[in-house]
């Protein structure tokens, strides 16, 4: 398919200024200095060396550490990254003065023709970006990878580098997205998370994560899971244009996927794809659902059972998701330093198959725990907390399971140790973001790793590669 629909003389004579200058932003500039525009990149904090070197390497002028008001309000159009919140300076000044404000995203599909496969919803966005990415390029499709995870939309639009992306979005990027279609979209599913950017009401979150279908037509497809509430009370509420195609866990034969006893089954265009899911390489019943929105975009896109199906057997496992990287004394360590929210959580307690330890706590984003109480009581036999401040966990948890109250990794580690037996599983999956003890989810999840395998040392230790 010929994607290029790049006109260079497009943005001549117009200024464009770019705000932020992450992945996202640099995407944005080159994009536009592609397009003809003049452009002037702004960020309020320092630019890594990276990205600063693509900007002097295309002769982008750019400042960092303030933003000058003379500069940026002179813009045509201005692309907003998409940490930036609504509510900061510069953005409330567009706005006012009538300055269109877009996405990255937005900015991006405005000039590419190439197939978009668009994947939101509150968990399991990067999971099912990443494996749909896997499959496709494996069967040969000529696929990017872009939005939250991998290289930036703008900056590969700017080069005509695929004829397919798949694009992971948050609600903050379908926020400034106006003319962008979807060509496949999913909505995985949607828990309260982020309520800070949506002035805490929740009802604002939901309406951001259906700005996915605007502008789909019926010739499109959109896949939702049928077993989130919040998902399908929305949708009795609006008209949905495109075809749709709702994914479950039950038997419930009206969806397009759905589970057979152990049988994954999924109907698409005619066609029938059955894979056991124990064939899966990713486990646990979330991850069923991450399958099943990736088969349905491969049906869509013309894979073959076989093709879809390799890729689902062969996908490697997503660091910091549910990661298995150790078992030492026979007791199993797995990282979900992902899980920052209480749905995520609940899946990985819900996929343990073993007596666990769990390591949970960080800072709380306005939790509300009691959903996890059956499974704790089941499953959990003692709670590790591990925070600045671990008051809620423990007085919620306390009648469930034996607590250890730890400020910081090493200690949790150790406390972790002393509750586990062999055969058990020590599972951090804190529920709660990282800021309080960490810089990010990752460094979480890295440093846990770490810090496992110091105090194994010398033990029987065993490397694990997947689930
Ligand atoms: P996102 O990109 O939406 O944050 P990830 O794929 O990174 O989603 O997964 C985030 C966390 O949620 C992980 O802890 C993972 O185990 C869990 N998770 C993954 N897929 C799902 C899903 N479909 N539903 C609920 N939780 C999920």
């Amino acid at each position: 398919m010929d994607c290029n629909i790049l006109d260079t003389a497009f943005g001549k004579g117009k200024k464009l200024v770019v705000l932020g200058g992450g992945e996202s932003g640099a995407g944005a500039a080159l994009l536009g200095k592609k397009l003809g525009y003049e452009v002037f990149l702004s960020d309020r904090g320092i630019l890594n060396d990276k990205y600063k070197r693509i900007l002097m390497d295309e002769k982008i002028a750019f400042e960092e550490g303030g933003h000058s008001p003379d500069k940026i309000y002179a813009a045509d159009l201005a692309v907003k990254s998409p940490g930036i919140p609504e509510d900061a300076e510069p953005v409330v000044n567009l706005r006012k003065k009538g300055i269109e404000v877009i996405s990255e995203i937005e900015f991006a599909g405005r000039h590419s023709r190439a197939k978009m496969c668009c994947i939101t919803g509150s968990n399991g966005k990067t999971t099912t970006t990443l494996l749909t990415h896997y499959i496709l390029t494996r069967a040969g499709v000529d696929a990017g990878l872009a939005g939250n995870v991998g290289k930036s939309l703008a900056a590969q639009v700017a080069e005509n580098a695929h004829s397919v992306y798949v694009v992971e979005l948050s609600s903050f990027q379908l926020d400034d997205m106006f003319d962008f279609r979807a060509d496949v979209a999913v909505l995985t599913n949607i828990t309260p998370d982020h309520l800070d950017r949506y002035e805490h009401k929740y009802e604002n979150y939901i309406n951001a994560k259906f700005r996915i279908l605007q502008n789909m037509t019926a010739e499109n497809l959109f896949i939702y899971g049928w077993d989130s509430p919040d998902v399908t009370a929305k949708i009795k509420t609006i008209d949905v244009v495109p075809e749709t195609a709702p994914f479950t866990y039950s038997a419930d034969e009206s969806c397009a996927a759905r589970m057979d006893e152990n049988m994954l089954e999924v109907r698409l265009d005619g066609r029938i794809f059955r894979i056991d899911a124990d064939e899966i390489s990713i486990k646990g019943r979330h991850n069923v659902y991450n399958a099943m929105c990736a088969v349905l975009i491969c049906l869509r896109l013309g894979l073959s059972n076989e093709q879809i199906a390799d890729g689902l057997r062969t996908f490697p496992q997503v660091e910091h998701r549910l990661e298995k990287f150790l078992t030492c004394d026979g007791v199993s360590y797995i990282n979900d330093s992902k899980a920052t929210n209480v749905d995520s959580a609940w899946y990985a307690l819900d996929s343990m198959k073993t007596p666990v330890v769990w390591i949970a706590g960080g800072k709380d984003k306005g939790n509300d725990y009691s959903v996890l109480f059956d499974l704790v009581g089941r499953k959990v036999k003692a709670l590790v907390c591990m925070g600045v401040d671990n008051q809620k966990l423990i007085d919620n948890f306390k009648s469930m399971c034996k607590i250890a109250d730890t400020h910081s990794l090493e200690e949790a580690v150790r406390a972790a140790r002393t509750f586990a037996e062999p055969g058990d599983t020590v599972l951090l999956s804190p529920c709660c973001a990282s800021f309080d003890l960490f810089k990010s989810y990752e460094h979480r999840g890295e440093m846990f790793k770490q810090e496992v395998r110091k105090q194994c040392l010398g033990k029987n230790m065993e490397n694990q590669a997947a689930i």
